[in-house]
C-alpha cells in the first residue's frame, strides 16, 4: 500500500522479506528507489495500477546496494520493461564482471541470474529526473557500495539500510561490511540536514528523522566501541 511522502513520492512498507520500495513520477520518468526480492512483484504490479502505472512502465530503478532483498526485483522488471539500473560503482563493478556473490543470493538460497547496471553512482553524483533530482552520499559500512540520497530541495532522505529508524541501523557482519565505517556513515548523516527518512526496512521516519540519525550514531558507536 503506498503511502504519500510527498507531491510525487510514494513509500511502500514492506510486509515480508522485501525491502521497502519507493515509487516515484516525475515527468517522464517513473522511478523505483529499491525493487524488492522479487518474490512480490504481482503485488507491486497491483499497487501500481492503484497509481495508474504498472512494472513496465517503470523508466528508472536506483538501487541503494546490493543485496537481494532489494534488487532481486529487477528481474521481473527486466522481463516485463527494460528500466535503466543504477548502483554504486563498488558493487555495480563486480555484478558487471558477473561476480554475484555479494548479493547474498547463495545466503538466502535464491538464484539470481547476472543482469548489467547501467550507471554507477559515485559520491556527490545528481541523478536528475526533472522535478525530482536526487544527490547520492557513499555511506559504506553495511556494505562496501552503500549509498543514501537526499531529495534536492527537500527534507527528505533515502537511508537503504545504513539507517533505521529507533536509533537502529543495518547489520555489519555480510559480506564488505564494516562497523567503523557504519558509524563514519551514520555520524555523516546525522550532521546532513533532512526532516524525512524513508529507509531499507521498517518504518519511514516521518519527523525529526536527523535527530533519529543522531541516536542510530551514539548508540552504534557504543555498541561497536569506536
Ligand atoms: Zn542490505
Amino acid at each position: 500500500m503506498f503511502d504519500q511522502i510527498a507531491d510525487s513520492i510514494y513509500f511502500i512498507v514492506s510486509s515480508s522479506f522485501d525491502s521497502n520500495i519507493t515509487y516515484i513520477k516525475s515527468g517522464d520518468h517513473e522511478v523505483l528507489i529499491d525493487a524488492g526480492t522479487g518474490l512480490y512483484a504481482s503485488a507491486l504490479d497491483k499497487d501500481l495500477q492503484t497509481q495508474g502505472t504498472s512494472l513496465e512502465s517503470i523508466t528508472d530503478i536506483v538501487l541503494t546496494h546490493c543485496h537481494i532483498d532489494h534488487i532481486g526485483g529487477v528481474i521481473p522488471l527486466l522481463e516485463r520493461g527494460s528500466p535503466k539500473l543504477y548502483l554504486h560503482k563498488a558493487e555495480a563493478e563486480p555484478i558487471n564482471n558477473g561476480d554475484m556473490s555479494h548479493t547474498l543470493g547463495d545466503t538466502f538460497g535464491a538464484d539470481l541470474p547476472p543482469f548489467k547496471i547501467d550507471v554507477l553512482l559515485d559520491e556527490g553524483d545528481l541523478i536528475d529526473f526533472g522535478d525530482v533530482k536526487l544527490r547520492v552520499f557513499h555511506t559504506p559500512g553495511h556494505s562496501a557500495g552503500s549509498i543514501v540520497m537526499k531529495v534536492e530541495d527537500s527534507g527528505i532522505l533515502f537511508t537503504g539500510d545504513t539507517l533505521f529508524p529507533g536509533g537502529s541501523f543495518g547489520r555489519v557482519d555480510f559480506p564488505t561490511g564494516s562497523p567503523e565505517k557504519l558509524v563514519e556513515s551514520l555520524k555523516r548523516i546525522s550532521e546532513m540536514d533532512f526532516e524525512i527518512g524513508l529507509p531499507g526496512h521498517m518504518n519511514a521516519m516521518k519527523f525529526n528523522a536527523r535527530r533519529s540519525a543522531l541516536t542510530s550514531y551514539q548508540t552504534a558507536k557504543n555498541w561497536f566501541k569506536t
